[in-house]
């Protein structure tokens, strides 16, 4: 059984392995965005993922053709049939998945209309069986927060009865949307902002503010971390894309706001070690550190390569 886009709502339709294959254009169009280089790091945490998959994914941020892109290379993935590293978009497999026409690949698509309560109770009778045809059965709720509040209660019955074969992955704008105790069951990871160039929400300009001062002066972040309950990991990890933002910007000549202009006098060879910065930062979200430990962690590096920008200049 494969799901399939009929109608602008997903079908179930079955699809025998020796079925034509679709078209390359055709699948890699859906995969495609998922190769775009902002997406290098998240892509990353998925490979690193891989041979021991959550059974529940979630891709937050970033713009909704990527997260539903990924989570359809993270199916693609799962099941390649090439032995290279990643998706090889050539295979049977591959095909199937970025056509849609995968077997062990089902698409609940809340992009246009809410997820039904029934879609989800369809899905019950599969997670006993086997894959038919790959090596996961990946299920992707495409914009969970499209999730009614029925079907979400029936999702996390499924998800307290686990199917070592199977993966869930769903796609929100941000966690927040989404019932609290389905993110919690998951593995959350955070695409990059969709576009570098847009100004940052207001509630972050003061984290920006405060990184960036502390960062260029060693002054006035730990009395914004030590402040009870100052952020959770959501909120830690738009602190750190907030960091990867002004780094694209100084990479793009942009000094877009207090941090990029931080950057901006930092010497080409010292770029590579704040992407480091920023990467390690993000692992350690990942893996349920403290989060303002973790941000602490961050500042103090950046603010070491800063000062030693400084030394190199003087
Ligand atoms: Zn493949």
């Amino acid at each position: 059984m494969a799901a399939r886009k009929e109608g602008g709502r997903t079908a179930a339709r079955k699809a025998a392995p020796e079925e034509t294959l679709p078209g390359v254009d055709e699948a890699r169009a859906a995969l495609l965005p998922a190769l775009d280089a902002r997406l290098d790091r998240p892509r990353g945490f998925l490979l690193a993922m891989r041979r021991e998959p959550p059974q529940l994914l979630h891709l937050e941020g970033g713009e909704q053709s990527s997260r539903v892109a990924l989570a359809l290379w993270w199916a693609a993935l799962l099941n390649c049939e090439g032995d290279g590293d990643e998706p090889c978009l050539a295979c049977p497999s591959c095909l199937r998945t970025g056509a849609l026409m995968h077997p062990d690949v089902f698409l609940l698509d809340g992009r246009s209309a809410s997820i039904k309560i029934d879609e989800v109770r369809a899905l019950r009778p599969l997670l006993g069986e086997k894959p038919r045809f790959g090596r996961r059965r990946v299920i992707i709720l495409a914009e969970a927060q499209a999730l009614g509040v029925e079907a979400a209660n029936s999702l996390l019955k499924v998800l307290e009865d686990p199917s070592p074969d199977t993966c869930f992955v769903f796609t929100a704008p941000q966690r927040e949307r989404l019932l609290p105790t389905l993110v919690s069951r998951g593995w959350v990871l955070t695409l990059p902002w969709p576009d570098p160039a847009r100004p940052l929400p207001e509630s972050l300009e003061t984290w920006e503010r405060a990184l960036a001062r502390f960062v260029s002066e060693g002054r006035g972040w730990f009395d914004l971390t030590q402040a009870r309950g100052a952020l959770d990991a959501s909120g830690a990890m738009h602190v750190v894309l907030v960091g990867e933002k002004a780094l694209a910007d100084r990479l793009a000549g942009r000094a877009a706001g207090p941090l990029s202009t931080v950057f901006s006098a930092l010497p080409e060879e010292l770029l590579p070690e704040l992407d480091d910065a920023f990467s390690r930062c993000q692992e350690a979200l990942l893996s349920q550190v403290n989060p303002l430990l973790a941000l602490d962690a961050m500042a103090a590096r950046l603010h070491r390569l800063v000062r030693t920008g400084a030394k190199a200049r003087a």
